[in-house]
């Protein structure tokens, strides 16, 4: 029997043990922090073995196959050591997608990876068997453990992507590519990107890249690395004779000499980003045929995704936004970019290295008082100081919210889109997003 050790026993490392069990492999799931008990009940009820507190090295050293939770590093020692060894150590979508023949639509880039994966889904499943994993909810190997549907869309962050060697998505999506997690790849952007990128290097000119043109990162690259896959751009702002474009509140997507016409006046979903995510989630829903009139209605009724630019309540005619998934200066950019009217601005957390500036003219424009909500505020507070007439800080989000009360005037909008982590005062960006919620209802 081959051994199947795994490392890390969250939601990809437990969906990977029962697919891998199912299909004839001894398991091993050693993890050296905690396993969470839903899982470990799970592993139990199901004769897995299992470790946590520690990594049995003479053991996991033996491994034929090793899946490597996203959240450890290449540089693990114990990685180094499998890799070494010439053991085989690839994440779960490489792991998993061994074991279907499903159609599969891979959705990587910096920001909006989860709407549009949602959105997609959302848009596909009247019409397709289709199942909806990667980084949202059940993993995907649990998924075809338990449901084996006939498609899949996968949100793929760049750490599973690095684990692949022979997965190939029919369609893959890049919704841009920013700075992120470059403390993963040695500091250096371009590594980052090359990893993004991984999610076409097995497909060939029968499969197909949406991407961003107007992203320069994106284009730049595909510049010096040809792809064999065909090319889909979107765009705000050409016209795109083969992939989709955006113009007088119209996205239009042409495939084949084929157009289609949507309006985008009824959207839910506000900004920029958004009319992006919704061309390429129409984009792929043209390519798997689903009509034009379905896709117009489900973009119409998609109501987003918690702590994505969350309409929370309005009060004393004061909208309360909730953008607690931006993380970054750039979903922050689009969330600020979207604000049509003066603006009440809850910023901060863990600083991990932000550059402020593409902010500057929103802030001018748009930002009438910045509350820094952090353990340390003080770049937020050097840098924004001049530009407004009001910036705090708290340490407390009940007690940001109760300021913005104070400070917001009929008409205004209260948004936290903090640009940073969570980690310093919450338990993760989730945290922060339902305190958010919770301070705001008890106005
Ligand atoms: P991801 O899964 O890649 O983190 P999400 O859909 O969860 O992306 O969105 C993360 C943040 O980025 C949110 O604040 C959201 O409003 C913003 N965002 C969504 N789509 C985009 C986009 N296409 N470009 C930039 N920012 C975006």
């Amino acid at each position: 029997m081959k051994l199947l050790v795994i490392l890390g026993g969250g939601e990809s490392g437990i969906g990977t043990a029962l697919l891998g069990k199912e299909k004839g492999f001894e398991v091993f799931v050693s993890d050296n922090g905690n396993i969470k008990k839903k899982y470990k009940d799970v592993l139990i009820h199901n004769e897995i073995e299992w470790e946590e507190h520690l990594h049995s090295e003479d053991k996991i050293l033996n491994a034929n196959v090793v899946m490597k939770s996203p959240g450890i590093p290449d540089k693990a020692p114990l990685v180094m050591q499998l890799i070494e060894k010439d053991v085989s150590v690839v994440s779960e979508i490489e792991f998993a997608s061994k074991f279907t023949e499903a159609t599969l639509i891979g959705i990587t880039g910096s920001n909006g990876k989860t709407t549009t994966a949602t959105l997609a889904h959302h848009v596909l499943k009247n019409d397709l068997d289709i199942g909806l994993a990667g980084n949202i909810g059940d993993s995907f190997a649990k998924q075809i453990f338990e449901e084996n549907h006939s498609n899949y869309v996968l949100e793929i962050s760049s750490f599973q992507l690095d684990g692949i060697e022979d997965f190939k998505p029919h369609i893959a999506v890049i919704t841009n590519i920013t700075p992120d997690h470059l403390d993963r790849y040695d500091y250096k952007f371009e590594n980052y990107i090359n990893s993004k990128f991984r999610i076409v290097k097995n497909q060939t000119k029968e499969d197909y890249l949406i991407y961003d043109a107007d992203d320069e990162v994106i284009s730049n690259w595909l510049k010096v690395n040809p792809v064999q896959s065909t090319l889909l751009p979107f765009s705000l702002t050409r016209v795109i004779d083969n992939g989709a474009y955006y113009k007088n509140n119209n996205i239009y997507i042409t495939l084949n000499n084929n157009q289609i016409i949507m309006p985008t006046a009824n959207l839910v979903l506000k900004g920029n980003h958004n009319i992006k995510n919704a061309m390429a989630a129409s984009t792929i829903a043209s390519l798997l045929g689903i009509r034009k009139s379905a896709i117009r209605e489900c973009l119409e009724n998609f109501q987003g995704v918690e702590h994505r630019l969350e309409h929370v309540l309005k009060i004393n005619k004061v909208q309360y936004i909730n953008d607690s998934k931006a993380t970054n200066v750039n979903a922050t950019y689009y969330a600020l970019e979207s604000m049509e009217s003066p603006t009440v601005w809850i910023v901060g957390g863990e600083d991990k290295g932000n550059d402020y500036q593409e902010l500057f003219s929103f802030v001018n424009e748009k930002v009438k008082a910045i509350i820094c909500l952090g353990v340390d505020n003080e770049k937020l507070m050097n840098t924004f100081g001049n530009m407004v007439d009001i910036i705090v800080e708290t340490q407390f989000m009940s007690e940001a919210i109760k300021i913005a009360y104070k400070v917001a005037e009929a008409g205004d909008n209260v948004l936290l889109s903090p640009a940073c982590a969570s980690f310093d005062l919450f338990n993760n960006y989730e945290d922060r997003g339902r305190q958010f919620k919770e301070a705001v209802r008890k106005l």
